[in-house]
């Protein structure tokens, strides 16, 4: 297996399992639902603690889509045959920084000169 097949595996699994925590997510959304349906009581702190619960999923959720959007992003480059390439710069990503992090679209001086707001990539 080259170095590139090899990074492209890492992207295949990464984006099963973040498809398998988005799945999960909204698993466990359903049945507690269906925990509430089923529940004669509406106490406020019921109610306090499932708007947490639910507001946590919301961002799980959001953190996982951005996941995902990255790592098709990157899918999306081997297919155009760019994967590897800064995309600011165009300069080759650094190996260290795509064995650790293999949906890495900026090299690591682009990385550093973002806005650190964004955190993304
Ligand atoms: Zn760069």
């Amino acid at each position: 297996m080259t170095t590139l097949e090899h990074r492209r595996a890492r992207l295949d699994n990464e984006r099963a399992l973040v498809m398998k925590r988005i799945d999960q997510l909204h698993a466990d959304a359903e049945s507690a639902d269906e925990t509430r349906e089923g529940s004669p009581f509406g106490k406020r702190e019921e109610e306090a603690t499932e708007a947490f619960e639910l507001e946590k999923r919301i961002m799980l959720d959001a953190n996982l889509k951005a996941a995902l959007a990255e790592i098709d992003h990157a899918i999306a480059r081997f297919k155009e045959g760019t994967y590897g390439k800064c995309e600011s710069c165009g300069q080759d990503i650094e190996e260290e920084r795509l064995e650790a992090r293999p949906q890495a679209t900026l090299c690591m001086r682009c990385k550093t000169q973002q806005p650190k707001s964004t955190g993304r990539a």
